[in-house]
C-alpha cells in the first residue's frame, strides 16, 4: 500500500510537466511553441560554431593559420611551424583558415605570405615510402631523395558522394557501377555529340562527292522531302507522275522482252499488270510507289540518294543537339555567376552592420559561412568553365559563356536561390 502511494505521488508530479496534455494536437502545438522559443538560440549556436577565431600557434605562439585534424591535441599551427611539422607527416588532414573559413587543403599545398596577405601555393611533397636497402649497385649512403614525377593525387568529390547517397534513397536498386556509368555518360555527352556531328558531316561530304551532287542539290532534296512530309505540292505530284510513267514504261518493255523469250502460256499478261497498277493508282496510291528522293534521281543513284538524305538529317539533328548543350552550359555558368554575385551582395550588406535578430556571435558565424559558400561557388565556376572550354575546343572564343542571359531563365534561377538561402 505504501509503495502504491509512492508510485501515485510520482505520477502526479510528472503530470504537472509542461506538455502532458492527453490531446495529441495540444502536445504538438506546445512542442511547436517551445521550439519557436528555442530556435533563435540554436541558430545562433549553429552559426557561432562557424566562427573562425584567432588562435595562437601551439609551437611558437605566433598567429595560427593552419588547423591540423591529425596533430591532436595541438591542432593550431602558424605558416612556418606547419612546414616543419608536416614535412614528414605529408598525409595529415589540414585546413587553412585564410578568408575566415576552414578550407581543406591537399598535402601539395601550403600557406605563403604575399604582399602582407596569406595565400595558398603549391609545394613539393615527398611520398612517404620506405627507402630501399640497395638500389642496383649503389649503397644506401649514396641514395638521396628529391622531387620527381607527381605520383599521388587525393581527390574526393563530396558533391558526387552526397548525390550518390540521395540516389540510393530514391533508387535503392541502383548499383555503384551504374552510378559511375551514368556519370561517365553525362561527362561524355557533349564530346560525343560534337564528334558524331563531325563524323556525319564527313559522311555527308563523302556521299556528295561520290554522287557528284553539290550542296544545293542536297538542300533541294531535303526541301522536297520536307514538303512531301507536310504538304502535297502540285510540283512534287507532277514530278512523281512523270517518274511513275517512266517506271511503267520500263516495266512494260521488260515484260515485252520476257514474253518474246518464253512460250506463250508462260508469258505475263500485260493487261492484268496494267489493271493492277491502275487499281493502286486509283486509290491515290500511285504516289506511294515512289519515294520523294527518287523524284530527282536516276535508277542507279536511288539508294545512295536515300543514304545522303539520312546523313543530312542526322547531321542536322546533331547540330541542334550541339546548340542545346551549348545553351545549357551557358545557363549553368550564368547561374553560378549570379549566385556568386548575390552572395557577395549579402556579405556587403552584412558587413554594413545589419545584424537582424542575430547575436554578435551568430552574425560573425554567418559572415564566415557566406565567405565559405562564396569560395565554394567561385571554385565551382572555375572548374565548370574550364571543363566546358576544354570540351568546346579551341574553335570557340574565350568568352563563350558571357552572353546576356535569357530574362525568364534569370528570374527562375533567382527564385531558386531564395529558397536555397531559406533552407540554409
Ligand atoms: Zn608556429
Ligand atoms: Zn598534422
Amino acid at each position: 500500500m505504501q509503495k502504491l502511494k509512492e508510485i501515485l505521488a510520482t505520477t502526479v508530479e510528472a503530470s504537472e510537466g509542461p506538455s502532458t496534455s492527453s490531446s495529441w494536437s495540444l502536445r504538438q502545438s506546445a512542442a511547436q511553441d517551445e521550439w519557436q522559443k528555442a530556435r533563435p538560440y540554436h541558430l545562433d549556436c549553429l552559426l557561432f560554431s562557424r566562427v573562425v577565431k584567432e588562435n595562437k600557434c601551439s609551437q611558437c605562439s605566433s598567429p595560427a593559420i593552419i588547423r591540423c585534424r591529425d596533430c591532436m591535441p595541438e591542432e593550431w599551427l602558424c605558416m612556418e611551424c606547419d612546414l616543419i611539422c608536416h614535412k614528414k607527416l605529408a598525409l595529415h588532414n589540414r585546413e587553412s583558415c585564410i578568408d575566415r573559413f576552414y578550407r581543406p587543403i591537399p598535402p601539395t599545398m601550403c600557406c605563403a605570405k604575399e604582399n602582407g596577405r596569406y595565400t595558398l601555393k603549391n609545394q613539393v611533397r615527398l611520398l612517404p615510402t620506405v627507402r630501399p636497402d640497395r638500389l642496383c649497385t649503389c649503397g644506401p649512403s649514396n641514395i638521396t631523395e628529391s622531387a620527381g614525377r607527381a605520383t599521388i593525387l587525393i581527390c574526393i568529390n563530396v558533391d558526387v558522394f552526397s548525390t550518390f547517397e540521395e540516389m540510393k534513397t530514391v533508387a535503392p536498386g541502383l548499383s555503384r557501377q551504374d552510378f559511375l556509368r551514368l556519370l561517365e555518360q553525362r561527362t561524355q555527352q557533349f564530346g560525343r555529340a560534337v564528334r558524331k556531328a563531325e563524323v556525319e558531316s564527313q559522311r555527308l561530304e563523302n556521299l556528295s562527292r561520290e554522287l557528284r551532287c553539290p550542296e544545293n542539290m542536297v538542300q533541294q532534296w531535303v526541301h522536297d522531302v520536307r514538303q512531301w512530309a507536310t504538304d502535297d505540292s502540285n510540283k512534287i505530284r507532277q514530278l512523281r507522275r512523270r517518274k511513275l510513267g517512266d517506271e511503267k514504261r520500263k516495266l512494260f518493255e521488260a515484260i515485252k522482252q520476257y514474253n518474246e523469250q518464253v512460250p506463250e502460256e508462260e508469258g505475263i499478261n500485260e493487261e492484268m499488270v496494267e489493271s493492277r497498277l491502275s487499281v493502286v493508282g486509283h486509290a491515290s496510291g500511285e504516289e506511294i510507289l515512289i519515294w520523294p528522293w527518287e523524284v530527282h534521281s536516276t535508277e542507279s543513284t536511288n539508294i545512295l540518294t536515300k543514304k545522303i538524305f539520312d546523313a543530312y538529317m542526322s547531321k542536322m539533328r546533331l547540330q541542334e543537339e550541339k546548340i542545346l548543350i551549348l545553351r545549357e552550359m551557358r545557363q549553368h555558368c550564368t547561374y553560378l555567376r549570379g549566385l556568386a554575385d548575390s552572395i557577395r551582395k549579402l556579405i556587403a550588406e552584412m558587413s554594413g552592420g545589419n545584424r537582424g535578430s542575430l547575436t554578435e556571435e551568430g552574425h560573425c558565424g554567418l559572415c564566415c559561412l557566406l565567405q565559405e559558400k562564396l569560395a565554394d561557388v567561385e571554385e565551382k565556376f572555375q572548374v565548370v568553365s574550364s571543363r566546358y572550354s576544354l570540351a568546346l575546343g579551341p574553335l570557340y572564343p574565350e568568352d563563350w559563356s558571357k552572353e546576356i542571359p535569357d530574362e525568364s531563365k534569370r528570374l527562375e534561377y533567382e527564385s531558386s536561390e531564395d529558397s536555397d538561402s531559406e533552407d540554409d
